[in-house]
Protein backbone atom coordinates (compact mmCIF):
# COMPACT_ATOMS: atom_id res chain seq x y z
CA UNK A 1 0.00 0.00 0.00
CA UNK A 2 1.45 3.55 -0.65
CA UNK A 3 2.11 5.87 2.13
CA UNK A 4 -0.79 8.48 0.01
CA UNK A 5 -3.28 5.57 0.41
CA UNK A 6 -2.18 4.73 4.02
CA UNK A 7 -2.72 8.43 5.36
CA UNK A 8 -6.35 9.40 5.60
CA UNK A 9 -7.33 12.99 4.39
CA UNK A 10 -7.94 14.94 7.42
CA UNK A 11 -11.41 15.94 6.48
CA UNK A 12 -13.52 13.75 3.62
CA UNK A 13 -17.47 14.44 3.31
CA UNK A 14 -18.82 11.88 0.87
CA UNK A 15 -22.11 12.15 -1.04
CA UNK A 16 -22.95 14.71 1.71
CA UNK A 17 -26.39 16.24 1.34
CA UNK A 18 -27.98 18.98 3.30
CA UNK A 19 -31.93 20.71 3.00
CA UNK A 20 -33.61 23.19 4.98
CA UNK A 21 -36.97 23.92 5.25
CA UNK A 22 -38.34 27.46 5.75
CA UNK A 23 -42.28 26.93 6.86
CA UNK A 24 -43.61 25.15 3.19
CA UNK A 25 -40.15 26.04 1.58
CA UNK A 26 -37.18 23.68 0.98
CA UNK A 27 -33.78 24.84 -0.02
CA UNK A 28 -31.24 21.89 -0.77
CA UNK A 29 -28.23 23.81 0.65
CA UNK A 30 -26.08 21.14 -0.45
CA UNK A 31 -26.73 18.42 -2.88
CA UNK A 32 -24.56 15.69 -2.68
CA UNK A 33 -20.89 17.19 -1.79
CA UNK A 34 -17.52 14.72 -2.50
CA UNK A 35 -14.51 16.90 -1.32
CA UNK A 36 -11.76 15.88 0.45
CA UNK A 37 -8.86 17.77 2.27
CA UNK A 38 -5.29 16.44 3.29
CA UNK A 39 -3.22 17.71 6.10
CA UNK A 40 -0.85 20.24 4.75
CA UNK A 41 -3.52 21.36 2.14
CA UNK A 42 -4.96 24.71 1.77
CA UNK A 43 -8.42 25.09 0.01
CA UNK A 44 -10.21 27.90 -0.74
CA UNK A 45 -14.13 26.76 -1.01
CA UNK A 46 -15.66 30.00 -3.18
CA UNK A 47 -19.08 30.62 -4.97
CA UNK A 48 -21.63 33.11 -4.81
CA UNK A 49 -23.90 34.16 -1.55
CA UNK A 50 -26.04 31.27 -1.39
CA UNK A 51 -23.91 28.58 -2.71
CA UNK A 52 -23.43 26.57 0.34
CA UNK A 53 -20.19 27.32 1.63
CA UNK A 54 -21.03 28.19 5.38
CA UNK A 55 -23.14 24.88 5.36
CA UNK A 56 -20.02 22.98 4.48
CA UNK A 57 -17.81 24.89 7.25
CA UNK A 58 -20.65 24.37 9.44
CA UNK A 59 -20.86 20.50 8.91
CA UNK A 60 -16.89 20.11 8.51
CA UNK A 61 -16.52 21.86 11.46
CA UNK A 62 -19.21 19.48 13.90
CA UNK A 63 -21.36 22.70 14.37
CA UNK A 64 -24.31 21.24 12.30
CA UNK A 65 -25.20 17.96 10.69
CA UNK A 66 -25.81 16.51 6.98
CA UNK A 67 -28.81 14.82 6.31
CA UNK A 68 -26.86 12.05 4.21
CA UNK A 69 -23.76 10.89 3.10
CA UNK A 70 -20.68 10.66 5.37
CA UNK A 71 -18.05 13.01 6.58
CA UNK A 72 -14.58 11.67 7.93
CA UNK A 73 -12.38 13.23 10.54
CA UNK A 74 -8.59 11.87 10.33
CA UNK A 75 -10.20 8.56 8.36
CA UNK A 76 -13.37 8.05 11.34
CA UNK A 77 -16.71 8.27 10.71
CA UNK A 78 -18.30 11.16 12.55
CA UNK A 79 -21.84 9.96 11.85
CA UNK A 80 -22.56 8.07 15.38
CA UNK A 81 -20.46 9.50 17.71
CA UNK A 82 -21.91 10.76 20.89
CA UNK A 83 -22.30 14.53 21.65
CA UNK A 84 -19.52 14.06 23.96
CA UNK A 85 -17.43 12.59 21.67
CA UNK A 86 -18.69 15.16 19.03
CA UNK A 87 -17.46 17.89 21.43
CA UNK A 88 -14.45 16.39 22.64
CA UNK A 89 -13.00 15.88 18.60
CA UNK A 90 -14.39 20.19 17.80
CA UNK A 91 -12.07 21.12 21.04
CA UNK A 92 -9.17 19.10 19.79
CA UNK A 93 -9.13 18.26 16.44
CA UNK A 94 -10.54 21.31 14.87
CA UNK A 95 -9.67 25.19 15.02
CA UNK A 96 -11.90 27.48 13.75
CA UNK A 97 -10.57 31.14 11.94
CA UNK A 98 -14.19 34.08 11.92
CA UNK A 99 -14.40 36.94 9.84
CA UNK A 100 -14.98 39.40 12.88
CA UNK A 101 -12.09 37.53 14.75
CA UNK A 102 -13.97 36.67 17.47
CA UNK A 103 -11.78 37.22 19.97
CA UNK A 104 -12.54 37.57 23.84
CA UNK A 105 -12.31 41.16 24.41
CA UNK A 106 -12.03 41.01 28.43
CA UNK A 107 -8.40 39.44 27.76
CA UNK A 108 -5.25 40.21 26.55
CA UNK A 109 -3.43 38.40 23.48
CA UNK A 110 -2.25 35.89 25.46
CA UNK A 111 -4.81 34.73 26.95
CA UNK A 112 -7.16 34.25 24.43
CA UNK A 113 -3.91 32.10 22.69
CA UNK A 114 -4.17 30.33 26.28
CA UNK A 115 -7.56 30.32 26.76
CA UNK A 116 -8.49 26.52 24.41
CA UNK A 117 -5.80 25.15 26.66
CA UNK A 118 -7.63 25.67 29.69
CA UNK A 119 -9.14 22.32 29.97
CA UNK A 120 -5.92 20.84 29.55
CA UNK A 121 -3.83 19.18 32.33
CA UNK A 122 -0.60 21.10 31.16
CA UNK A 123 1.79 22.25 33.42
CA UNK A 124 1.65 26.05 34.11
CA UNK A 125 5.09 26.29 32.95
CA UNK A 126 4.62 24.13 29.96
CA UNK A 127 1.40 26.36 28.57
CA UNK A 128 3.09 29.43 28.82
CA UNK A 129 6.04 28.34 26.84
CA UNK A 130 3.53 26.55 24.26
CA UNK A 131 1.32 30.42 24.07
CA UNK A 132 4.40 32.42 24.20
CA UNK A 133 5.78 29.93 21.10
CA UNK A 134 2.48 30.81 19.24
CA UNK A 135 2.44 34.56 20.08
CA UNK A 136 6.18 34.47 18.61
CA UNK A 137 5.13 32.45 15.38
CA UNK A 138 2.50 34.85 14.64
CA UNK A 139 4.78 37.70 15.12
CA UNK A 140 2.94 39.02 18.30
CA UNK A 141 5.40 39.02 21.23
CA UNK A 142 5.22 42.72 21.95
CA UNK A 143 1.37 42.26 21.99
CA UNK A 144 1.05 39.70 24.23
CA UNK A 145 -0.04 41.62 26.83
CA UNK A 146 -2.47 43.40 25.04
CA UNK A 147 -6.66 43.36 24.87
CA UNK A 148 -8.04 43.08 21.72
CA UNK A 149 -9.21 47.00 21.64
CA UNK A 150 -5.55 47.88 21.33
CA UNK A 151 -4.55 45.78 18.47
CA UNK A 152 -5.40 46.29 14.92
CA UNK A 153 -7.92 43.92 12.53
CA UNK A 154 -4.84 41.92 11.35
CA UNK A 155 -3.24 41.81 14.41
CA UNK A 156 -6.51 40.71 16.07
CA UNK A 157 -6.65 38.13 13.21
CA UNK A 158 -3.26 36.80 13.87
CA UNK A 159 -3.84 35.90 17.83
CA UNK A 160 -7.15 34.01 16.52
CA UNK A 161 -5.13 31.99 14.23
CA UNK A 162 -2.70 31.29 17.13
CA UNK A 163 -5.59 30.51 18.97
CA UNK A 164 -7.17 28.18 16.23
CA UNK A 165 -3.72 26.81 16.24
CA UNK A 166 -2.72 26.26 19.80
CA UNK A 167 -3.71 22.79 20.12
CA UNK A 168 -2.42 21.51 16.80
CA UNK A 169 -5.57 20.69 15.29
CA UNK A 170 -5.47 18.15 12.08
CA UNK A 171 -8.44 20.69 10.26
CA UNK A 172 -8.74 24.33 10.42
CA UNK A 173 -12.46 26.19 9.07
CA UNK A 174 -12.22 29.57 8.12
CA UNK A 175 -14.81 31.71 7.68
CA UNK A 176 -13.79 34.83 5.07
CA UNK A 177 -10.84 35.37 7.52
CA UNK A 178 -9.60 38.12 5.39
CA UNK A 179 -13.22 40.25 4.39
CA UNK A 180 -12.33 42.80 7.55
CA UNK A 181 -8.79 43.28 6.28
CA UNK A 182 -7.20 45.36 4.02
CA UNK A 183 -5.55 43.95 1.13
CA UNK A 184 -2.08 44.19 2.31
CA UNK A 185 -2.86 42.63 6.03
CA UNK A 186 -4.85 40.23 3.92
CA UNK A 187 -2.08 39.16 2.51
CA UNK A 188 0.38 38.94 5.47
CA UNK A 189 -2.80 36.74 6.87
CA UNK A 190 -2.82 34.71 4.25
CA UNK A 191 0.91 34.20 4.07
CA UNK A 192 0.91 33.31 7.92
CA UNK A 193 -2.50 30.50 7.11
CA UNK A 194 -0.20 29.05 3.96
CA UNK A 195 3.16 28.88 6.34
CA UNK A 196 1.36 27.12 9.18
CA UNK A 197 -1.20 25.15 7.24
CA UNK A 198 1.95 23.45 5.48
CA UNK A 199 4.56 23.38 8.44
CA UNK A 200 2.10 21.95 10.97
CA UNK A 201 0.09 19.93 8.20
CA UNK A 202 -3.19 21.13 9.55
CA UNK A 203 -5.92 21.09 6.69
CA UNK A 204 -7.09 24.46 6.51
CA UNK A 205 -10.53 24.99 4.45
CA UNK A 206 -11.93 28.40 4.07
CA UNK A 207 -14.62 30.00 2.54
CA UNK A 208 -13.79 33.46 0.71
CA UNK A 209 -14.69 35.45 -1.93
CA UNK A 210 -10.99 37.16 -1.94
CA UNK A 211 -9.45 36.44 -4.84
CA UNK A 212 -5.92 37.13 -4.08
CA UNK A 213 -6.22 34.49 -0.84
CA UNK A 214 -7.48 31.95 -3.34
CA UNK A 215 -5.13 32.67 -5.87
CA UNK A 216 -1.83 31.37 -2.90
CA UNK A 217 -4.31 28.20 -1.83
CA UNK A 218 -3.38 24.61 -2.95
CA UNK A 219 -6.80 23.92 -4.49
CA UNK A 220 -9.86 26.07 -5.09
CA UNK A 221 -13.15 24.51 -5.17
CA UNK A 222 -16.13 26.57 -6.77
CA UNK A 223 -19.37 25.87 -5.59
CA UNK A 224 -22.50 26.58 -7.37
CA UNK A 225 -26.17 25.65 -5.59
CA UNK A 226 -25.37 23.29 -3.29
CA UNK A 227 -22.96 22.05 -5.90
CA UNK A 228 -19.50 21.31 -6.43
CA UNK A 229 -18.43 22.64 -10.35
P1 LIG B 1 -22.99 30.61 1.46
O1 LIG B 1 -22.16 30.42 2.69
O2 LIG B 1 -22.31 30.15 0.21
O3 LIG B 1 -23.51 32.00 1.34
P2 LIG B 1 -24.98 29.02 2.85
O4 LIG B 1 -24.36 27.70 3.16
O5 LIG B 1 -25.05 30.02 3.97
O6 LIG B 1 -24.27 29.66 1.56
O7 LIG B 1 -26.47 28.79 2.34
C1 LIG B 1 -26.85 27.83 1.38
C2 LIG B 1 -28.36 27.87 1.22
O8 LIG B 1 -28.96 27.39 2.41
C3 LIG B 1 -28.88 29.27 1.00
O9 LIG B 1 -29.99 29.19 0.09
C4 LIG B 1 -29.35 29.70 2.37
O10 LIG B 1 -30.40 30.64 2.29
C5 LIG B 1 -29.82 28.38 2.96
N1 LIG B 1 -29.66 28.33 4.43
C6 LIG B 1 -28.48 28.34 5.11
N2 LIG B 1 -28.70 28.24 6.44
C7 LIG B 1 -30.05 28.17 6.60
C8 LIG B 1 -30.92 28.05 7.73
N3 LIG B 1 -30.44 27.97 8.98
N4 LIG B 1 -32.25 27.98 7.50
C9 LIG B 1 -32.74 28.05 6.26
N5 LIG B 1 -31.99 28.16 5.14
C10 LIG B 1 -30.67 28.22 5.30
Amino acid sequence: MSLAMAVPAAIELRGITKTYKLGSHIVKALQGVDLAVSRGELVALTGPSGSGKSTILNICGLLDQPDDGTLLLEGKPVAGMSARDLTLLRRDRLGFIFQRFNLVPVMTAHENVDFPLMLESLPAAQRQERVRGMLAAVGLTEHAGHRPDRLSGGQQQRVAIARALIKQPSVVVADEPTASLDSRTADQVVDLMREHCHAQGAAFLIATHDERLTSRCDRVVRMLDGVIQ
